[in-house]
């Protein structure tokens, strides 16, 4: 691909589709369970029988808000509702109610990495609230397609960026901000494969240097993020053949075919939908107020990118920071643990060490985990003060305490003998033990081969059955040795 970015350079544009983990719909009182029995979330209000009236969630204005605050947008006070008018099985109003020239969020930006790992703006044009369709079914019935209404009406936030990406990487990044966002704001559970997130791509090239975009392509039908980044890579390739052997791009909109890692034609531009926006007749216009924004504001959890730079500052390694605040859980039950201990980079250690691989062995998330941050605070500090060595902590104590995760982690480490061996009488028998079994090599070793060391700690630390502290036993070997 590199000789086509050094010819063109890509404009690319994402339009994601959130689903609000609300109780309720977004213009009724129905259910939003994912996974129901078919139509058995659906009243007369979501079919849009005559004589119903459909009724704003509150909750779909305060989740708006929310990811308005957290991505630095402009929160509308006057917010007027529009239906967008189409026909489709899955549609059964005949209309969506969504947010046409009044969205509720506008400008601000989300920061994401770039190809080398720099930071980079992204642009928002708007957020705006709507809502979902039903689902046709076109593979359970040979003959018929299947419509399961339970889904119409459920709340959704378009989110639609800036043509700011330059490449697949990018949207696979912002992407993966994007869903770590709402999921700390738990507004919606993010995934890609139940549908809650989903991602339709604009792209275009134009030759470098030329202001005026090109003619841009809609790639829809992106079921993982993998998909978006290969979608935008196909794309950008496509348009670069089509325009070096003399062609021009056509506006139309494509579908990803995942198994050929294609994109093809699914309508061309004549067929674009008329909508026929006009203002919904049914909804009051809501006014979000700025003491309501403030009291939103003031309930916001810590978003990934505070976290992160707070951890930077307790001097933690990009790498560190990054994973620490993966996600809101594992970045809390680490807030916690540094409740009880200063030795950051050593909880960071724990986190990424021990509990990540326990959690992975177990296929468990961090809320099932049985240890209480204080608890591996107290190993930190153990192991600090010399009392266990840090395998012995993270090894055979750990494992002591998943089973028994109310004991106290000293007592428990005499327990199972695993205190360490400090007491510098009782080492320096050991260490006359090991050199006794070695003359030839002390000989050797103080004749200068001073790589004998390593085998003079590894008898020591044998005898003391692992207890003994290497540092100490280190620096007592060479007194003796020296002598
Ligand atoms: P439409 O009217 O087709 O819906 P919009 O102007 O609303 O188009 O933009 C939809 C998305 O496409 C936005 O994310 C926008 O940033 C992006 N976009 C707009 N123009 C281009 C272009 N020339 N190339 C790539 N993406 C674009
Ligand atoms: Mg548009």
């Amino acid at each position: 691909m590199k000789h086509i970015f050094e010819k063109y350079e890509p404009v690319i544009g994402l339009e994601i589709h959130v689903q609000l983990a609300t109780a309720s719909k977004a213009y009724s009182a129905d259910a939003t369970d994912y996974g129901a029995m078919p139509n058995t979330q659906v009243s007369p209000v979501s079919l849009g029988h005559p004589g119903t009236l459909p009724k704003v969630n509150e909750k779909v204005i305060e989740y708006a808000v929310k990811l308005g605050l957290a991505c630095n947008c402009t929160i509308r006070e006057h917010n007027e509702y529009a239906r967008k008018n189409y026909f489709y099985a899955d549609l059964p109003k005949g209309y969506q109610i969504t947010q046409d020239t009044t969205p509720i969020c506008t400008g601000g930006h989300v920061e994401i990495k770039d190809v080398d790992g720099n930071p980079k703006k992204i642009g928002l044009t708007r957020i705006h609230m709507e809502e979902d369709s039903g689902k046709s079914i076109h593979d359970i019935d040979p003959f018929n397609t299947l419509v399961d209404l339970n889904r119409a009406g459920t709340p959704l936030l378009e989110i639609v960026s800036e043509p700011d990406f330059k490449n697949g990487v990018e949207a696979y990044n912002y992407l993966s901000e994007m869903r770590k966002l709402v999921r700390y704001l738990e507004i919606s559970d993010g995934n890609m494969e139940e549908g809650s997130l989903r991602c339709d791509v604009n792209v275009s090239i134009k030759p470098i240097g030329r202001e005026k975009f090109g003619t841009k392509v809609e790639v829809k039908n992106l079921n993982s993020f993998r998909n978006v980044q290969k979608a935008i890579d196909y794309e950008i390739k496509r348009q670069y053949e089509v325009l070096e052997g003399g062609g021009t791009v056509v506006q139309q909109t494509m579908n990803f075919e995942a198994a050929s890692g294609k994109t093809v034609l699914l309508r061309a531009k004549e067929d674009a939908h008329d909508y026929r926006y006009f203002p919904e007749p049914d909804l009051q216009p809501v006014l979000v107020k700025q003491a309501y924004i403030d009291d939103v504001r003031s309930q916001m959890p810590p978003l990934p990118k505070e976290l992160y730079e707070k951890y930077r500052q307790l001097k933690l390694n990009d790498y560190d920071a990054s994973l620490l605040t993966e996600s809101k859980e594992i970045a809390l039950y680490f807030e916690q643990i540094i409740e009880h201990t200063q030795n950051y980079k050593a909880a960071a250690n724990w986190m990424m060490g021990a509990i990540k691989s326990y959690l992975n062995d177990q296929a468990i998330a961090i809320d099932e985990f049985p240890i209480k941050p204080a608890t591996i605070a107290a190993l930190i500090k153990m192991v600090e003060a010399g009392d266990v060595s840090n395998s012995a902590a993270s090894g055979e104590l750990f494992r002591k305490l998943i089973e028994e995760p109310d004991a106290d982690p000293r007592k428990l480490a005499e327990v199972n003998n695993l205190i360490q061996e400090s007491d510098s009488d009782a080492l320096q028998v050991l260490i006359k033990q090991a050199l006794a079994k070695y003359p030839d090599k002390v000989e050797q070793y103080k004749a200068g081969k001073k790589g004998l060391m390593g085998l003079f700690v590894g008898e020591v630390m044998k005898l003391s059955r692992g207890k003994a502290d290497p540092k100490i036993t280190n620096k007592l070997l060479q007194e003796q040795l020296e002598k």
